[in-house]
């Protein structure tokens, strides 16, 4: 059996072990990918990318690979509870699209899943990963000193082995690799079992011009009295969702997709079908050892909301940069149990907001007091707040606690996400979130901070830019928004300098003028404090060194 030696195997090319392939590979790791099937997905599965999710692709350098795979017209997707797509429409989402501009500088990008793999795929590939389709994982061994995995190539039926540091399990929700490395799970269970079919027709009477579409359609007539239409990446194809049925037909399937629209007569080709769980499932550890868990693998949610996808691509985000620095040395081992403590209760939260919006979107029967309002989604998507994990925690009596922050009014603490506001750089408007890359990054207000950043940068041996941040001329600093992009280019303001016009970011990041603050690669606050001295340990601590 051919042997070979690699830092990191990510077994599964879906969005979570292609995000992760994508950031090891941005901090210097490139991992060997390996995919059963014979190329990214097909399917037409999720759509979508939410801004926290673009502001990690821009820093990875694939964000424009998005919006370009994104279909032009509208940003948003129009979502409605419709009882057929003709109509009536019982409530519509679509005029609650919330403003997300307060809060991130990034854009909803609206790639498909199949768009969004290929891009990911074709990033991770330039970023030195190599990605092996038809290539399943059969077997996985740990030890203290790495991984053993068995591959075997689909077509050809050879075997090789392959000696790795560590193994990350992006394999989804029926890989199973996660039982192979004896963690257990916990969740609500099944709740139904969905056939997903592609058909075409011409819907453009019922969706109007709206190039994206999502119906959730209650209606008795439909089995089960549920089902759902949604657009594709192709002018005239649909997918329509349904319960299901094996003993169904293409002709009590094409009377459904009539029941679905609203129309008996109406002329439609089906094309092909998948069958899916809608499940909520979450594995009781995100790590063990050598072999940590990312997305579908680690929580298993309805599609209802559309955030699995995404948090598979943000869980490939922050694990990357934590397993490049153990590989390359600059960080301790321990570090990875923060992918657990970090990840997990975000998951929980999030797997719990989609069962809220099952019950609302779809199946109202399955309502009971366990189950509670879907949460703000602002707050979900911008006010996490990790309760434990890679930072410097403060624990001074009064300091919040909850598990979300008012994204309106964020605290600025460590774990949660160095906040949006806009400030003015050499080159224009930028956000400390237009900042993050492969580095640590620092905002200094203080007379010593960038000294002490390169002093800290130097003895760690990390990546590391450092900004002196100073308040605008005649800004009432503390009391701004930041929300505003405000001027253009500055010939007056250096090259490590930003103006922080409003006062906006000595608000949101609760540092005042002369404070600093340390950011992770991955966008979380790591420490703050007045005294840019305590850099060189809180990166010690953020490292586990
Ligand atoms: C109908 C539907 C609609 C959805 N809509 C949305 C949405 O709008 N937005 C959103 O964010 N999410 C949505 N989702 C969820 C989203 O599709 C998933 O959360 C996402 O695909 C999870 O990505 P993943 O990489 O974790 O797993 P997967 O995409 O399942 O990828 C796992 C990969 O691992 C491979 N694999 C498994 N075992 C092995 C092995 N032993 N060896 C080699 N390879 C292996 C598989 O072939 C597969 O390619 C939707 C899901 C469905 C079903």
């Amino acid at each position: 059996m051919v042997r070979e030696e690699t830092d990191v195997v990510v077994v599964g090319a879906g969005l979570g072990g292609l995000s992760t392939a994508v950031f090891l590979g941005l901090h210097g790791v490139p991992a060997l990918v390996v995919d059963r099937h014979p190329s990214t997905s097909v399917q037409p599965k999720a759509r979508g990318q939410n801004p926290v999710v673009m502001e990690g692709l821009r820093a990875a350098g694939v964000d424009q690979a998005i919006l370009d795979a994104s279909p032009p017209g509208r940003a948003a997707m129009t979502i409605a509870i419709s009882r057929s797509m003709a109509g009536p429409v019982l409530h519509s989402f679509t005029e609650e699209m919330p403003d997300i501009t307060a809060y991130s500088p990034a854009p909803f990008g609206m790639a498909s899943q199949a768009k969004a793999e290929a891009a990911l795929a074709a990033r991770a590939r330039e970023l030195g990963a190599r990605v092996s389709f038809n290539t399943r994982c059969e077997s996985v061994t740990q030890d203290a000193d790495g991984v053993t995995v068995t591959l075997c190539d689909v077509q050809s039926g050879r075997e090789r082995e392959v000696r790795a540091r560590y193994l990350v399990a992006a394999d989804g929700h029926k890989g199973g690799l996660r039982e192979l490395a004896g963690i257990g799970a916990h969740g609500r269970g099944t709740f139904e079992r969905t056939t997903t079919v592609r058909f075409l027709a011409d819907l453009t009477a019922y969706a109007g011009q709206d190039a994206v579409v999502l119906h959730y359609m209650q209606n008795p007539e439909l089995p089960g009295g549920t089902g759902v239409i949604v657009s594709t990446d192709n002018p005239g194809e649909w997918v329509a969702g349904m319960s299901v049925d094996p003993d169904r037909d293409d002709a009590a399937t094409a009377g459904i997709i009539r029941t679905l629209v609203g129309v008996p007569d109406l002329e439609l080709d089906v094309l092909d079908g998948a069958t899916w769980e809608y499940a909520h499932r979450l594995a009781d550890r995100f790590r063990t050892g050598r072999v940590l868990l990312v997305g579908d693998a680690a929580h298993l949610m309805p599609p209802t909301g559309g955030q699995g996808g995404n948090t598979a691509v943000l869980d490939g985000y922050h694990l990357g940069w934590k397993l490049a620095a153990v590989i390359r040395g600059q960080a301790g081992p321990a570090l990875l149990d923060s992918h657990d403590t970090e990840r997990r209760p975000f998951a929980e939260a999030v797997c719990e907001w989609q069962v809220a919006n099952l019950v609302v979107r779809q199946r109202p029967d399955l309502a009971d007091d366990s189950i509670g309002e879907p949460m703000d989604p602002i707050a979900l998507l911008f006010g996490y707040a990790c309760p434990d994990g890679a930072f410097v925690k403060e624990t001074a009596p009064g300091a919040p606690d909850s598990l979300f922050d008012d994204p309106n009014d964020p605290s600025g603490r460590p774990g949660t996400r160095v906040p949006h506001a806009w400030l003015r750089g050499p080159g224009g408007p930028v956000s400390p979130r237009q900042l993050l890359g492969p580095h640590f990054l620092v905002l200094t207000g203080a007379p010593d901070g960038l000294s002490a950043a390169e002093k800290a940068a130097a003895e760690l041996d990390v990546p590391l830019r450092a900004y002196s941040v100073r308040a605008g001329a005649g800004a009432d600093a503390g009391a701004g928004s930041g929300s505003g992009p405000g001027a253009g280019i500055d010939a007056a303001i250096g090259p490590n300098e930003l103006v922080d016009p409003d006062g906006g970011w000595a608000r949101r990041s609760g540092v005042g003028t002369g404070g600093t603050v340390l950011v992770r690669p991955d966008g979380l606050v790591a420490w703050r404090g007045p005294d840019p001295a305590e850099l060189g340990a809180a990166l010690r601590a953020v490292l586990r060194r």
